[in-house]
């Protein structure tokens, strides 16, 4: 089973201004990072976390020809924005494509893609089956995925644990008994925006921390800022064991 970073950015962070700082004017790819999303490709078929804005260009990327599902962690635009183009996968399996996601998520993704939730539906649109996550494990073609519920300011979030695997996105605290759902993963996925403090994320200091606290032997940070500073040079001060993620970077889980 593998997993691939399709990006590991955020909305903060996406260069629609060219504003000069030293990431954004980076040569290094991995300074270049589309809105934060996994694909675990396994025995279960690819299983996606989140279709961002950037969905459409990190599956032709990763020239992802079968999807099988969607899990959504939460309803901000920088994680659903990108769902219309599941349509794509619709026209070559002929089926719809199963979104998993809290009863609250759906709501959002009911109203912010209302036409293809209409009685009458044009031709074409996307064919989303809608599934609930609730509190318990679920099962996606055989394959248990863990729901772990964290705070993200005052929102609700979901990460998912698949066997030693655990990512983790948009969250600031993790609840004492959340936490024990992580523990004894081999692989931790956090977010780390940037060094200064921030209302919602994770800040770098705090994910190394939690890392740590958990005593999971190896962490990826992802949703990163370009207010974090240089992949080289942030990677270089790490403790061993934690890594920056960059988009394309894939692991065997
Ligand atoms: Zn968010
Ligand atoms: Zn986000």
């Amino acid at each position: 089973m593998k997993v691939t970073f399709l990006g590991t950015g955020t909305s903060q962070g996406v260069p629609v201004i060219a504003c000069g700082c030293e990431v954004c004017s980076s040569a290094d790819k991995k300074d270049k990072r589309l809105r934060s999303s996994i694909m675990i490709s396994a025995p279960a078929g690819n299983i996606v976390v989140d279709t961002t804005p950037d969905f459409r260009y990190q599956m032709l990327r990763e020239k992802v020809g079968h999807l099988e599902a969607v899990l959504i962690t939460h309803s901000h635009k920088d994680h659903i924005a990108g769902m219309d183009d599941i349509r794509a996968f619709n026209y070559f399996q002929k089926s719809a494509i199963n979104i998993y996601a809290t009863e609250f998520s759906q709501s959002v993704i009911k109203r912010e893609f209302a036409y293809a939730f209409s009685d009458f539906k044009y031709p074409g649109i996307p064919e989303i089956n809608l599934k609930t996550i609730a509190d318990d494990p679920f099962d996606v073609n055989g394959l248990t995925i863990t729901p772990v519920h964290v705070m993200h300011h005052q929102m609700p979030v979901l990460g998912f644990r698949i066997h030693d695997f655990t990512y983790i996105t948009d969250a600031n605290y993790i609840a004492p008994e959340e936490k024990e759902k992580i523990r004894g993963s081999k692989i931790l996925v956090l977010n780390a925006l940037r060094r200064e403090k921030h209302i919602s994320h994770f800040t770098l200091e705090e994910a190394i921390a939690l890392g740590k606290e958990l005593d999971v032997p190896e962490v990826y940070l992802t949703h990163i800022s370009h207010q974090l500073g240089l992949h080289e040079a942030v990677s270089a001060e790490l403790p061993p064991g934690t890594h920056l993620a960059y988009d394309g970077l894939s692991l065997e889980i």
